[in-house]
């Protein structure tokens, strides 16, 4: 039985209940028939991105700036001309998937939009008008259970839809994608990092502002920025470095997400973020299908080359360094007040830009996940983490030791 819906073909079914899992993002899968199959879909417990690469794109990652982002066939600079009202940026992950229902392409979208008690909680909606796509725009923070839509989808005979997923729900929609009797499916992807709890991510905004119930937008700009917007229209931007990050909890950030091994969405169609994007949007056309998409906006977009510039290695090791800290349990050092300043004035001017922007954090993210497995969960290094973040890690020093790789 739906509980919410309105008269723009959008419904928010009422879902199971999840089934407790260890390391679970809630993506939906354990609250399915498929229940079962957590074991093998997971990105958590023992993912295999080569086979999923093969499944999904027709081949593994092959160069080196696939190592980074995973197999694409193109990448470009991007911006819708009109900018949607309310979108993330300019919208273009809920326009792709709005054109594709104009079409007749898909009959539904699986995908979030703001829950009614909580502008920042995720809630999962089916959306079957194209006019609903409005409710989709912008980002939430928090966990949704999005693949528990298929099931209310195909009981109301959908079967052909579209999903817009963050990575680790991707993961385990393609390991069960063959399974579940569809026509066809679009996968939309959009990177993700650092999500929290929603009730950490209002911990986070009352430390940004006095009013935080007013903040109606928050954005890490590739610009070293963090861009707020609030309700009376005012905006405000903090550089990252003076962020309130030594003040969070230790564990602020789940486990989860301290250890996502996907930061690009790698098993999407196409991948809408913003990283390598200097201000602009970042699209990774991965497959056939992907292009199908864009080619479905063509001339309501603007596409341009990416560039490139900085040096992200000096970065990168300074990450490294703080992260060890803080996996040991320490506290993050903090720099003086006056010098976070000037080195907060001077990350954009050189600091790593562009694409190596991007490559700096996904090395982030490699980084990230080994230093936090070993710390809390060693027993999880050999079958939790894919070769390519190894790969990553290696520049920085960090090999694996006895055991904690598979192959
Ligand atoms: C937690 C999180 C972290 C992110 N981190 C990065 C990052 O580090 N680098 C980067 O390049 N991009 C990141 N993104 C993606 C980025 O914020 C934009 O969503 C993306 O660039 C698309 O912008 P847009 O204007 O095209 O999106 P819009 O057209 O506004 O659409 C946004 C889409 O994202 C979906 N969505 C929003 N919140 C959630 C959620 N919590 N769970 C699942 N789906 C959601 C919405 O339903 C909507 O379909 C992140 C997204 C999330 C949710
Ligand atoms: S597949 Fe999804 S529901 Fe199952 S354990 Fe993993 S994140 Fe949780
Ligand atoms: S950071 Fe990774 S694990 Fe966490 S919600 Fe995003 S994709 Fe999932």
């Amino acid at each position: 039985m739906p509980h919410q819906s309105d008269s723009q073909g959008v419904v928010a079914p009422e879902l199971p209940a999840p089934k407790p899992r260890p390391l679970c993002t809630d993506c939906g899968l354990s609250r399915m028939a498929l229940a079962g199959e957590c074991g093998r879909a997971c990105q958590f417990i023992q993912p295999d991105f080569p086979a999923l690469e093969e499944q999904v794109q027709g081949r593994q990652r092959g160069n080196v700036d696939e190592t980074f982002f995973g197999p694409h066939l193109t990448m470009h600079r991007a911006a819708l001309d009109d900018p949607a009202p309310g979108a993330q940026w300019t919208g273009l992950a809920t326009r792709l998937a709005q054109r594709l229902l104009e079409t007749g392409a898909v009959d539904a979208v699986l995908t979030v939009g703001p829950h009614p008690n909580d502008r920042w909680r995720p809630q999962p909606i089916i959306v079957t008008d194209p006019a609903g796509m409005a409710q989709a725009r912008g980002m939430r923070m928090g966990y949704a259970p999005v693949l528990a839509l298929l099931e209310p989808a195909a009981a109301a005979g959908h079967r052909k839809i579209a999903i817009i997923g963050i990575p680790c729900q991707v993961h385990a929609l393609r390991a069960v994608e063959a399974k579940l009797g569809l026509d066809r499916i679009y996968v939309i992807g959009t990177p993700c990092s650092d999500n929290t709890t929603t009730a950490n991510f209002h911990q986070f905004l009352s430390l940004l502002s006095d009013q935080p119930d007013t903040i109606s937008y928050l954005e890490f700009c590739a610009d070293y920025h963090v861009e707020l917007r609030f309700d009376d229209g005012h905006t405000r931007r903090i550089p990252f470095l003076k962020l309130p990050l030594a003040d969070l909890p230790g564990d602020f950030f789940p486990l989860t997400c301290k250890t996502c091994v996907d930061y690009t969405n790698v098993l999407a169609d196409i991948t809408v973020g913003y990283m390598a994007g200097q201000g602009e949007q970042w699209l990774i056309v991965r497959n056939a299908r992907g292009q199908e998409m864009l080619d479905g906006i063509a001339g309501e977009v603007e596409l341009s080359d990416l560039d490139t510039g900085g040096n992200r290695d000096g970065a990168v090791r300074g990450f490294l360094k703080n992260t060890e800290r803080a996996a040991g349990g320490l506290p993050l050092r903090r720099m003086p007040g006056f010098l976070r300043g000037i080195v907060g004035w001077l990350m954009p001017r050189i600091g790593p830009r562009g694409l190596e922007f991007a490559r700096a954090r996904v090395e982030m993210k490699a980084i990230e996940t080994i230093l936090h497995l070993r710390h809390a969960r060693p027993d999880k290094l050999r079958s939790m983490v894919p070769a390519h973040v190894w790969d990553l890690a290696a520049r920085y020093g960090l090999s694996p030791k006895k055991g904690e790789r598979s192959d």
